[in-house]
């Protein structure tokens, strides 16, 4: 049996910000007392002045293995997650070959990432045009819910679902009782901004801003809340880029239904005013609005209406970025930020007033929930796995390729000078990355606790 106390004056616990020592006996916490109060027997972590949060848990990323390990895979983005503060990451069921879709996929998965990880996984299950019969399966053999998307995610191996298609699968979805993550964009409104178009500029960011819509992102939220009250599932919107759709989320939310949303940093920290024009490291989809557009995001935490901040974290070779080119139109979309996205937030959220409690809720604690890990995951209280992050929320640091840690080190944010330095993470009472390093073998796993399948 080991007995360990981790001490710092300002733990972050459901009830609030305090200094605090963490008991923790063998990989769960036992209980959290004073700092003067640990018993004989322990081994003492002191982290002084620095602040410890609950390991952090990423509800989006594309871990890409197996199939496309040569964009990132189990190693590389459970390293980069650990170097970020992160103990729990669920993998999207795409960019994956074979996608997650069937059961047979997520054993292929499980063998993937066997030995591999640095920190605790899961995956979800994907939803696609033809595999309504897979979702009740692959629900009993452990996913913590399904993933969709309502317009061509533009990768082999993962088809987009229209209406119909959803129609037959959501009385799967809503059997299983567990979310169904959609990524909310419609064809239509995209495809006529894109024809309108044709001859423009796509080294300018306004171009590709305006072939993706606020308008797309709209009506698809509308569309998937009526669904969700004809069919009573979970609905998780994924990535919640447009403003515009806050007021319906709201009102969708006091009436009840049971709808989550996310964000991710890149919304939040960038905006389409500063990117440069070429500068194809910062697309994505939906895409990053104005600065006016994030402030209402940042609203919408304050008030509850987004519950959680995920980093969506994709990455690909960097020759698919089309960096010499600077085409929009023929980069690959998606932003890697493991590593960076605790400082990323602290260094937005601290300006706005927000605490490291805010942070602690939408980049654990809710995110946790939606992936049916919050009996051992998200919070710092007794009877969890002893997941934390220390980190020293007034120092600063710039970010450097050599402090990403995934695969192919590239990055809108090189050169940034960010707020708060994660000093270590660690995974069930064990360090899985202290001041740089990586210390032990990786000991991270599946997580097959229990999985809640009740309302979020
Ligand atoms: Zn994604």
């Amino acid at each position: 049996m080991s007995l360990q106390a981790f001490l710092a004056r300002r733990v972050i616990t459901p009830e609030g910000i305090r200094p605090a020592a963490i008991l923790v006996e063998d990989e769960r916490i036992q209980t959290i007392v004073s700092p003067d109060q640990v018993p004989d027997g322990y081994a003492i972590n002191d982290f002084g002045d620095a602040a410890i949060l609950p390991g952090l848990v990423d509800s989006h990323v594309h871990i890409n293995d197996p199939g496309r390990s040569e964009w990132e895979g189990f190693e590389t983005a459970t390293r980069a997650a650990a170097a970020g503060g992160y103990t729990m990451l669920v993998d999207m069921p795409l960019n994956c070959l074979p996608a997650t879709t069937t059961v047979a996929a997520l054993q292929a998965k499980r063998q993937a990432a066997h030995g591999k990880c640095r920190v605790d996984w899961a995956a979800w299950g994907g939803v696609v045009h033809n595999n309504q019969d897979d979702i009740e399966p692959l629900a009993a053999a452990g996913v913590p819910g399904f993933k969709c998307f309502l317009v061509n995610p533009g990768i082999d191996g993962f088809t987009m679902v229209t209406e119909q298609q959803l129609r037959s699968a959501l009385p799967h979805v809503a059997r299983t009782g567990l979310p169904l993550l959609v990524h909310a964009e419609l064809p239509g409104p995209i495809d006529r901004a894109t024809e309108a178009l044709a001859n423009a500029d796509w080294t300018r960011y306004s171009t590709f801003l305006q072939s993706r819509p606020d308008e797309a992102e709209l009506a698809a939220i509308r569309l998937l809340l009526s669904l969700c009250r004809e069919f009573g599932f979970r609905l998780h919107i994924v990535h919640l880029s447009t403003s515009e759709a806050l007021p319906e989320l709201r009102a969708a939310r006091s009436e009840g239904l049971a709808v989550s949303v996310e964000t991710c940093p890149h919304y939040l920290h960038l905006s389409a005013e500063t990117i440069p024009n070429g500068a194809t490291l910062n697309k994505c989809a939906p895409p990053i609005r104005s600065r006016e557009n994030n402030d209402k995001l940042w609203q919408a935490l304050r008030d509850g209406t987004i519950d959680l901040v995920v980093t969506d974290h994709s990455p690909c070779p960097p020759a698919m970025k089309r960096l010499a080119e600077g085409n929009f139109q023929t980069a690959w979309g998606g932003i890697a930020s493991l590593s960076v996205a605790l400082p990323l937030m602290w260094t937005e959220a601290s300006q706005r007033g927000f605490t490291l409690l805010d942070l602690a809720q939408w980049m654990s604690a809710a995110p946790a929930r939606l992936a049916g890990c919050d009996a051992r995951k998200g919070r710092l209280v007794a009877g969890n796995d002893a997941d934390f992050v220390v980190f020293e929320p007034d120092r600063e640091f710039t970010v450097s390729e050599n402090k990403l840690h995934y695969r192919h080190p590239v990055s809108p944010y090189l050169g940034e000078t960010l707020r708060g330095v994660v000093k270590g993470t660690y995974l069930r009472g064990n360090p899985v990355f202290t001041e740089g390093a990586f210390p032990g073998q990786p000991a991270g796993r599946e997580y097959t606790g229990p999985v809640h399948r009740s309302p979020p």
